[in-house]
């Protein structure tokens, strides 16, 4: 994920004040997009557990939605707005479980971008989904689309809960081409490009499959993997597919060693979507593993220099954090006062880190802690903590004070 949007989430999520118990277990949402007027209309139903007795309203945290209808059991709700979202009220003598039933317009925002005969999101989760709880929780979500002939579309996987944040979908009149690799379907979906050109640019993908796949000590968790390529520069993992901007990937015709956000957001898939990070500030496990890992494709198929040169760019980002007198162990639960900064600590600095542990560990040992790490955590929320137990398990010694060093 490019990093630049993670302060205007918190920002929005802080203004939504405490914690609230309750949240959405599942979303299921009829979209029919709006090309034209660059809107959705949204048909949502959603499963909320968790709601306190007594309560008599539900906040909605999305204020960029265009809510205009609530309904409970057949009952309509009467809505409020205010800078946190929309406040729900909800009749006496329900919860914990409830099932809302919500009308609305999504109009375009950052994370709900339009294209001439496009639509796709990318993590701004909820500027198009009513989202009911933190992002960092998982929900399930299901997207039934009306849409024109002939367009082709993709969404999260509707049996596996997913973070809010890499939950999305994309429809349009997209070119397409497809492959198996690893008993999986490869889809390539373009906006632009044509099926050769697809074909070319993402002829990497069965391999850097196979290769985490066997890393991660766990198959690709979906019978299908989607990369989208749209116009411009973003790179956003979604629980079942990516968004690749053309721009990442133009390079990579030139000189095919340039496959780097192939692999950053298919590693995604394990590191980062299937485990996540149970606390923003411990996102370095989610970027700073991924980041690692596709330095290790790299050394595998292009060889040790590939290798070396990924940890070079970390290290020269990280000496600028040095430099600025920002250099913060890994966890740290400080505010950063630029994304630059942080992304030096949670990208660069995380991969370095791993790379330590693999000199520390030696390669039986580490890849085995990597393994173990995965398998034991696959669908759960994380912290530093479980990624030393799992490695000191593998390693057979204490770890805590290299994690301390590093992390903590
Ligand atoms: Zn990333």
């Amino acid at each position: 994920m490019a990093p630049t949007s993670v302060w205007r989430l918190l920002a929005l999520l802080a203004l939504a004040g405490p914690a609230l118990a309750q949240r959405a277990e599942h979303y299921s949402l009829h979209v029919r997009p709006d090309i034209e007027a660059q809107r959705l209309q949204v048909q949502a139903r959603l499963q909320i557990s968790g709601v306190p007795p007594g309560s008599r309203e539900l906040l909605v945290a999305a204020p960029g939605l265009q809510l205009s209808h609530a309904e409970l059991d057949g009952q309509d709700l009467p809505l409020r707005h205010s800078e946190a979202g929309w406040h729900v009220q909800l009749p006496a003598g329900v919860g914990p479980g409830l099932t809302l039933a919500l009308r609305y317009q999504a109009p375009a925002a950052e994370g709900l971008v339009f294209g001439p005969n496009y639509v796709y999101t990318a993590y701004q989760s909820c500027n198009w989904l009513p989202c009911v709880g933190r992002l960092l929780e998982r929900a399930t979500l299901h997207v039934q689309f009306a849409l024109p002939p002939g367009w082709l579309s993709v969404a999260s996987d509707a049996e596996r809960p997913y973070p809010l944040y890499v939950l999305g979908f994309a429809a349009g009149r997209f070119k397409e081409a497809s492959e198996t690799a690893s008993g999986r379907t490869l889809r390539y979906l373009g906006a632009v490009d044509d099926e050769a050109g697809l074909r070319a640019r993402f002829a990497s993908t069965p391999a850097m499959l196979a290769f985490f796949e066997a890393k991660a000590g766990l198959p690709l968790p979906h019978a299908e993997y989607t990369q989208l390529l749209v116009p411009g520069g973003v790179a956003q993992e979604v629980s079942r597919h990516a968004v690749i901007g053309k721009a990442m990937l133009d390079p990579i015709l030139e000189t095919p060693e340039e496959d780097w956000v192939i692999a950053h957001e298919l590693a995604h898939q394990w590191w980062g979507n299937l485990i996540t990070c149970a606390d923003w500030n411990e996102f370095w496990l989610n970027e700073g593993i991924t980041s690692f890992m596709t330095a290790a494709w790299k050394q595998q198929r292009w060889g040790e220099a590939a290798y070396q040169r990924e940890l070079e760019l970390a290290a020269r980002r990280w000496e600028r954090a040095k430099a600025a007198g920002f250099d913060k162990p890994l966890s740290w639960p400080g505010d950063y006062p630029s994304l630059g900064l942080k992304r030096a600590i949670h990208y660069s600095k995380g991969m370095l880190f791993m790379h330590a542990l693999r000199q520390e560990l030696g390669e039986a040992a580490f890849w085995q802690g990597l393994r173990r790490y995965t398998q034991a955590n696959a669908g759960h929320s994380v912290r530093a903590a479980d990624l030393q137990e799992a490695m000191e398990g593998a390693a057979g010694m204490n770890l805590q004070r290299l994690f301390e060093r590093w992390v903590y």
